[in-house]
C-alpha cells in the first residue's frame, strides 16, 4: 500500500487555489480545501476532487487567525490524516493606491493574511511533515508575486512588500528544513486572469495589461497550478528554497 498524499490548499474556493486543488486531485492527492467566504464555490471544488476518486475536506478558516488555523490543521489530522503538502495560496490585494493614501488597518490586514497566514500554516505543516517531528517529509509551496521583484509602485507597494517577505521565508525555510525531508519553494506569478483584480478596482486588469507581458497575454490559473504541482511532485526532488517565475517572460 502506498502512503496517502494529503495536500492543504489555502484559499482554494476560486482562482489559482481552486485550479491547484483540482490538479492535485488529478495527480492522486487527497485535498483539504480552505476558504473564508464562498462555501458554495469551495463545495464545487470539493465535488471535482471527489470526481477524481480522491477525498476532499472543506475547511473554513481565516489564515490570519491563529485559533482558526490550529482548528483547520486539527480537522485535517482527524479527517484526512498526516499532511504531505501545503500550498500557501490564500492572499489578498487591495485598491490601487499610493502608500501615502493607505491606512494602517489596510497595512495590518495585508500583512496578516499574506505573511502571518503563511507563517502560521507553514509552522503547523512543519510539525506534521518534518522528520524532526516524526513526520515522513513533505513539500510547501508558497505564492509569491512578480510584485515582489517589481515593487508595484502607485498600485500596491504594501502587497509587493508582503510578497517580498514570502520570498525571504521560502529561502530561509527551504534551507532550515533541507535535512528534514521538507522542500520549500515558491511560484512567482505574473499577471494571471483571476477574480483577484476586481479587488484592486479593475476586474479587466489582467487583459488590459497584455502589452506589459512579453507573451502579450495574462496567464491562466491552470498554468500556475501546473508549476505548483511540479514543485509538489517528486520530479522536483532536488529543488528547494527557490522561487519559480510563472510570468510569461515579464
Ligand atoms: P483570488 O481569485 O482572489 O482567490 C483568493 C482565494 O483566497 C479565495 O479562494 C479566497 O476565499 C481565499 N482567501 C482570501 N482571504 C483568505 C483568508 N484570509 N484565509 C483563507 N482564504 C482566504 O486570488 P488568485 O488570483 O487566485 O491568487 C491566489 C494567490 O496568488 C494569492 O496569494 C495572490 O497574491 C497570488 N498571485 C496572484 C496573481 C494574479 O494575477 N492573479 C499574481 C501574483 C500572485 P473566499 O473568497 O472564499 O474568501
Amino acid at each position: 500500500m502506498t502512503t496517502p498524499r494529503i495536500a492543504l490548499v489555502t484559499g482554494a474556493s476560486r482562482g489559482i487555489g481552486a485550479a491547484t486543488a483540482r490538479l492535485l486531485a488529478e495527480r492522486g492527492h487527497d485535498v483539504a480545501i480552505n476558504y473564508t467566504r464562498n462555501a458554495a464555490a469551495a463545495e464545487g471544488v470539493a465535488a471535482d476532487v471527489r470526481a477524481c476518486g480522491r477525498r476532499a475536506l472543506l475547511v473554513q478558516a481565516d489564515v490570519a487567525d491563529e485559533a482558526a488555523v490550529l482548528g483547520m490543521f486539527a480537522a485535517i489530522d482527524a479527517g484526512l490524516g498526516r499532511l504531505t503538502a501545503l500550498i500557501n495560496n490564500a492572499g489578498i490585494v487591495d485598491m490601487k493606491a499610493r502608500l501615502d493614501e493607505m491606512s494602517s488597518a489596510r497595512f495590518k490586514r495585508m500583512l496578516d493574511v499574506n505573511v502571518l497566514g503563511t507563517l502560521l500554516c507553514s509552522r503547523e505543516a512543519v510539525k506534521r511533515m518534518s522528520t524532526r517531528h516524526g513526520g515522513a517529509g513533505g513539500t510547501i509551496v508558497n505564492l509569491s508575486s512578480i510584485a515582489a521583484s517589481l515593487g508595484a509602485p502607485s498600485m500596491y507597494v504594501d502587497y509587493a512588500a508582503s510578497k517580498g517577505a514570502i520570498d525571504s521565508l521560502t529561502l530561509g525555510l527551504g534551507r532550515e528544513l533541507a535535512m528534514e525531508g521538507v522542500r520549500v519553494n515558491a511560484v512567482r506569478p505574473g499577471i494571471i486572469d483571476t477574480e483577484i483584480h476586481a479587488d484592486s478596482g479593475d476586474a479587466q486588469r489582467a487583459h488590459k495589461s497584455a502589452a506589459l507581458i512579453p507573451m502579450e497575454r495574462p496567464g491562466t490559473a491552470l498554468e500556475v497550478a501546473q508549476a505548483i504541482v511540479w514543485l509538489v511532485s517528486d520530479e522536483s526532488s532536488y529543488v528547494t528554497g527557490t522561487v519559480l517565475a510563472v510570468s510569461g517572460g515579464r
